[in-house]
Parts: C-alpha cells; structure tokens; sequence
C-alpha cells in the first residue's frame, strides 16, 4: 500500500481537485490511501465560525454561509449531470453542521471546536471523491474517525495507537482506492477529536505506519524540500535526500519542513517519505528515508522571526548556577515559553523564546524579582545547519547587529538584531 497526503493549498479550487486525478492517472493509483485536507482556508474559516457562535449562540454564524458558497461554487464547476445529487450530500453535511451547533449545550471551547473543525475535512473529501468516481475511477471514501483513535485531549488529541492499529486493518482491508481525511479522529466514546493545526501529514503518517506502507508521498506546491524558505531567501536548492535524524533535526530548529511528530511513526519502520511537486508528478522531489544525511550536502538556512532575547544576570554579582538555571526553566515551563536557544557565562544567562501565549510580561515581572533582566522583543533568530565560511558571511550580509552566536560542529545560530 501507499499513502499520498494532499494539503489544503492542493485543494483549495476547482484546479486543484481536477489535478488530484491528474497525479493518480500520472502515477498510479493501485493499492492506494490518500489523505485529504479541508480545502483551501477552510480551516481558518470554521474557527473563525466558532468564534462567532461563542459570541452569539443566538445567531447562525455569517461564516458558516460562506463557507457553503465556497464549496458549493467549487462543486458548481467540478459537477455537470450529477451536480444536484453531491450538492444534497454536501448540504446535508452542513445541515449536520448547523445542528450541532444549535442543539450544543456544552460551553467546552475545545471540544466545540472539534467538533465543528472536523467539518472542513468531511466536506473536501466528500466533495473529491465524488469527483474521482465521475471520471470513472473506482474508489472508496473512508471516514477517518473510524480508524484514528485518540484521548479525549480535544484540538490537540493523542493517538491511542493500538486501538488504531486494529481499526485500520479492518476498515482499509484490500480495497485498492481509498480517500479519507487528514487531522481528524475520534475518542473513545465516539466524539470527534482533531490532531493539532496541520496535522494532516501525521494522520498520513499514522496511516502509513499502520498499513506497513512503502512509502508516503507529500504532495505540495514546491519541488520537495528546499534548503531555505524560498519567502526568505533568494537562493535555495532542492534537497534530494534526508536522513530521518536530519529531517527531525531541521524541524526542531524550526524549518517548515515536515512535523516531527509525523516523522517518528515513519523512521520506526524505515518507511521513506516523498515530498513531491503536484505540478510536476512524475518529478523526484525529497525523499526522506534511511540513507544519506543530506544530499546536496549544502548548508540549510532556517529563520525564525520575531524571538525575544531575554538576558539574566545575578543582581549580586554571584555566578548564576544550576540552582538558578533550574529555577529560570521552570518558569519558562510554567508561562509556555518555547525555549530555542541558551547560553550562559558565570553571572549571565541568555535564552532566545517564543512568546507563544503573549505571556512576556508576566514572566519578566516573576524574574526581575530575582535577577536583573533585560528583553529584547522582536529579534531574528538564525539557524545554518552544515554551515560553511559562506553561509556565515551569509550573516554579516544582512548587516543587522548579531546579539548572540552559538556554533557546534554541525549548526551555527545567531540572533539578529531585526
Ligand atoms: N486542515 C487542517 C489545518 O488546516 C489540517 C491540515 O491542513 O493539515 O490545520
Ligand atoms: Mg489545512
């Protein structure tokens, strides 16, 4: 079995959906699972829904009715003699939509929230596979939340992996097409559960891990992966091969590459992952697999903006040891500060966050009550892995003040002064 993943950009128009059955008639689709996302913003648009029916429950939501202009505009132009049948199947789903949502008693903001979400997933894949069938491609549409079994933790729910495991054995069994979706799932008492923002790839992750797939293929808008956010940087190159260890060290440090959490089921059974140009199909793109670290071995640019550079110092002079660094980590555990970059001397300390949850202020006050602390907000931060002598001189380029630089063999880091 194989398993493609398309995102929500793939299948954001009516071009989109045609070029799904272009990519499975250019490379094949026997014996295969694709995992689907809501189309387009549609994700966007069902939370902006939520935030609407949490400050009126009186009232429909406006989004709600455009979000049913868009997918009835897009089933308008894929369908021609069956058009009236999916348009019943597609107001029916938003029939069930607008129920839930005036029959809903509970005030769960999470819970709510999946429960709704869930719906941009449902729709897509509703929507495609009617239209795969049209072009007379035999194919079965799957409801996810039959197979990926979670906790009750709603928006960010934890797979209960042998439960799924199980599931989808039975539900996929020997079909040969199959179209499901990407981000949902269910507990155990049935309710819909969603696996975090763009968690789509791990749903096709999950899936390949439990199929023993040979491979899933990511299809996307780029070549495959590239060693620099084409946004940022002028120059990239298509990385051919990655290492798992290599993908999951170019996620941490926070290259928009591929979830790590969708790696870790894929690199436990040696599954490669293709990320592949839906454009141009037939192309390589990357494939991440056993093997080689990195193929072009090129140093790989990964910018994060808008970091705060918080630096510590003891108010006494005495140096800052574990006892302080201990007590400084929890703090930033306890205000969800991601932490991406530390370093210390003996009365100073210096650490690179996220200010994820806005909640800056709060901490600062907590630390200023033990340390002397200076912020500074809105920094760059600067990661090159396989850096050379180019890709540092890549730094003074910018021109912007390094604030802090840290090198090991393999990465070199710099905070820039934006
Ligand atoms: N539709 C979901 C989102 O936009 C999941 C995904 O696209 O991966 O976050
Ligand atoms: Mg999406």
């Amino acid at each position: 079995m194989k398993v493609f993943k398309f995102g929500g950009a793939s299948v954001k128009d009516t071009a989109g959906v045609k070029n799904i059955v272009k990519v499975l008639k250019s490379v094949g689709f026997e014996k295969t699972l694709v995992v689907i996302s809501a189309m387009g913003k549609s994700t966007n648009a069902l939370e902006e829904i939520i935030k609407q029916y949490f400050n009126d429950k009186t009232k429909t939501p406006q989004g709600l009715i455009e979000l049913k202009a868009y997918h009835l505009k897009i089933i308008e132009d894929l369908f021609k003699e069956n058009r009236v049948e999916v348009c019943s199947v597609v107001n029916e789903l938003f029939e069930e939509l607008h129920g839930f949502i005036r029959l809903n008693k509970s005030p769960d903001y999470s819970y709510v929230y999946d429960q709704v979400v869930s719906f941009g997933e449902l729709l897509s894949t509703t929507i495609i596979h009617h239209y795969i069938v049209n072009q007379g491609i035999d194919c079965c549409w799957l409801d996810a939340r039959n197979c990926i079994k979670t906790d009750d933790y709603y928006r960010a729910a934890n797979l209960d992996w042998d439960a799924t495991l199980t599931n989808v054995k039975k539900q996929v069994g020997n079909a040969s097409l199959v179209i499901t979706q990407g981000f949902i799932g269910s507990n155990s008492n049935n309710f819909t559960t969603t696996l975090g923002r763009e968690g789509s790839d791990y749903s096709a992750a999950i899936f390949g891990y439990a199929l023993n797939a040979e491979s899933v293929t990511i299809w996307k808008d780029v070549p495959g992966i590239l060693n620099a956010d084409p946004r940022v940087f002028e120059e990239t190159q298509l990385l051919h091969q990655i290492s798992y260890r290599e993908a999951i060290e170019l996620a941490f440090y926070g290259a928009s590459v591929i979830h790590p959490k969708t790696l870790q089921p894929l690199q436990r059974k040696e599954i490669p992952l293709f990320v592949k140009s839906f454009e141009n199909p037939l192309d390589d793109g990357t494939s991440v697999s056993k093997g080689k670290t990195l193929e072009p071995h090129v140093p790989c640019y990964i910018v994060k903006k808008d970091q705060v550079l918080i630096q510590l110092s003891s108010i006494d002079f005495s140096f800052i040891v574990e006892e302080n660094i201990s007590y400084i980590f929890s703090l930033l555990h306890e205000y969800q500060m991601p932490v991406e970059l530390i370093q210390n001397s003996a009365i100073t300390f210096s650490v690179c966050v996220t200010n994820k949850y806005r909640r800056l202020q709060e901490l600062v006050l907590v630390l200023r009550s033990r340390f002397n602390v200076e912020v500074i907000e809105g920094v760059d931060l600067f990661t090159i892995r396989h850096f050379d002598i180019k890709a540092t001189q890549y730094i003074e380029k910018t021109g912007k003040e390094v604030l802090l630089e840290q090198r090991t063999s393999e990465t070199a880091q710099f905070v820039l002064r934006a």
